[in-house]
């Protein structure tokens, strides 16, 4: 890997680093990585890959390091992620990977990793009021009444509650994240490279937050 910006945004899921991933790309012009995005269109695309990871999504598990790591490493030695650097979202999400992906990075270092933070309690509530266009991935936000049938106003998709949205799901992933994703603030805290950043506040607030410290690099 050559040039670029090199970001890791970590986050518990729902803390709106999906969406602040996506404005941030096309800020500093960098590819948006997400590894559930992969996996979700392996599922739809029914490949080896989707057929082999398709339980694991539905039940909020994690999909195995080997598995993950290979994907990621063949994503980032593509021309754009060489050329212009790479915005990670949703990996690295063990210690295993965050080694995985210091040994694909190096020679280029990571710029930034950001925690992104956000208390569970708030997750939860906007993660089981969340709602994505089946064709687009918009993200909707489901009030106290619903529509239906809910049409994506971009582009006019089915508006659905993603599978692992369920209140089981999203225990399990939020319990995962602790366990398993939580040992990574340690790890990028010891070699000082992690940037805690508040994820409650609007959208701009947190944008603004964002690009404070990722310019600061
Ligand atoms: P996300 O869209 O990031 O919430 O990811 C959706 C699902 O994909 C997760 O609940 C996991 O099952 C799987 N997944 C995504 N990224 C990873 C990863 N880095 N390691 C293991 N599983 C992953």
């Amino acid at each position: 890997m050559s040039k670029g910006a090199r970001i890791v945004l970590l986050g518990r899921q729902g803390s709106g680093k999906g969406t602040q991933c996506v404005r941030l790309s096309r800020h500093y012009v960098v590819p948006h990585i997400s590894t559930g995005d992969m996996l979700r269109a392996a599922v739809r695309e029914n490949s080896l890959l989707g057929r082999s990871v398709v339980d694991v999504l539905g039940s909020g598990g994690l999909v195995g390091d080997e598995v993950i790591i290979v994907l990621v490493r063949e994503r980032l030695g593509k021309a754009d992620a060489r050329r212009r650097g790479f915005l990670l979202d949703g990996f690295p999400r063990t210690v295993a990977q965050a080694e995985a992906l210091d040994d694909i990075a190096d020679g280029s270092p990571l710029n930034a990793v950001i925690d992104l933070v956000v208390p569970r309690e708030v997750v939860l509530e906007r993660l089981s009021a969340r709602r994505v266009c089946r064709d687009c991935g918009a993200n909707y936000h489901a009030g106290p009444v619903v529509p239906s049938p809910w049409t994506c106003d971009t582009c006019g998709g089915d508006v659905v509650q993603r599978e692992d949205d369920t209140p089981e799901s999203i225990n399990r992933r939020l319990d995962l994240y602790e366990s398993q994703t939580a040992p990574l603030i340690e790890y990028y805290g010891a070699s000082n490279r992690l940037f805690p950043v508040d994820g409650v506040g609007s959208p701009d607030q947190v944008f603004e937050r964002l690009t404070t410290v990722i310019d600061s690099r």
